[in-house]
């Protein structure tokens, strides 16, 4: 305990206390401490709340400039995706055309891959969007890029074997027709001349005499020489030429054949003879192209000796006789 310290006041002409007790001072001072406390926590809050330590704010950079970098990577990849497109559309229009391959169809060029789990391991990051989306642009291109490579060997082979492709493919008509007086009926729906009713005529007649020669339309293998002279349904004498490449020829109502079964033959050998046997009502040869075992209209397949206008001149005639010799 202090003491008590006292002054005369002259006014009151009393001694009157001086200072303050032990406990107001002990007041006060825990007054001061805890508000100078409490404005050090404000402080201190505000500081943690705005202030980023440097290597935060590094790697808050870095950050950003890897979601820039990112995204650049993404307009790149759609540059990259257009160049393929092009690549894709030369192949499909040009290149495989001019070897009469199919194009590639595009569930195949644009097929799935992996499971639908593969990207689940990056969607834990944060910009889990743009990182998938840029790794999925990136697995279509390289399956795409994958294909088209496969589809340039496939090109490049097709480009050796040309030589012998264009010895193959029927190429010229099957009996000498210079004139095309011997183009009698065509591709299409026809009288059918026996049972008078329309139906649809699977190749091209040629109206020739008994005994002229048939030539063999394109490189091959004679595949079928098959059915009777006393036949008279169907094709008659019958022979079948495999020329590989998918195409096959059928030369009906023979009278005679030149050839047997299992020879190869070129093009313009004499394979058989005009006649009139099987389900015929003139001599005639009947005529088939098949493309990957379809039926294909034969007008198409003889430009190795007819020109543009020959060409116009033997439609006209195939197609306005209403009738086949069938
Ligand atoms: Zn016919």
């Amino acid at each position: 305990m202090g003491r008590k310290k006292y002054k005369f006041n002259p006014n009151t002409l009393n001694y009157e206390r001086v200072g303050i007790s032990v406990k107001e001072r002990i007041v006060k001072i825990l007054t001061y401490l805890s508000s100078s406390l409490a404005f050090a926590l404000v402080i201190v809050v505000i500081f943690l709340n705005t202030y980023e330590p440097p290597r935060a704010k590094v790697l808050k950079r870095e950050n950003q400039r890897l979601i820039t970098q990112y995204e650049l990577m993404e307009k790149d990849l759609d540059r990259v995706e257009n160049v393929l497109t092009e690549l894709q559309q030369r192949d499909d229009n040009i290149y495989r055309v001019i070897f009469e391959a199919d194009p590639i169809p595009s569930s195949i060029r644009e097929g799935g891959f992996g499971g639908s789990n593969k990207y689940s391991q990056l969607e834990s990051l944060s910009n889990s969007d743009l990182i998938i989306s840029t790794a999925r642009k990136l697995d279509v291109i390289a399956k795409e890029a994958y294909i088209q490579s496969k589809s340039y060997d496939e090109v490049i082979e097709m480009a050796l074997n040309k030589e012998k492709m264009l010895a193959s493919i029927p190429a010229i008509q099957p009996v000498s027709n210079k004139d095309l007086k011997r183009t009698a009926s065509g591709w299409g729906y026809r009288i059918h001349p026996i049972y008078k009713v329309r139906k649809f005529h699977y190749g091209m007649d040629f109206s020739a005499p008994i005994g002229t020669p048939i030539y063999a339309t394109g490189d091959g293998k004679v595949e079928e020489v098959t059915g009777s002279s006393r036949s008279r349904v169907g094709f008659g004498l019958e022979i079948k030429i495999d020329h590989d490449f998918g195409y096959e020829t059928l030369y009906g109502h023979l009278s005679a054949f030149n050839v047997k079964k299992g020879q190869s033959v070129k093009r313009g050998d004499i394979i058989g003879y005009v006649g009139n046997t099987g389900g015929s009502t003139a001599p005639h040869l009947h005529y088939e192209v098949h493309k990957n075992n379809k039926a294909v209209n034969p007008t198409y397949y003889y430009y190795k000796d007819l020109t543009p206008d020959e060409f116009d001149e033997m439609v006209e005639i195939s197609s306005n006789i209403g009738q086949t010799l069938d």
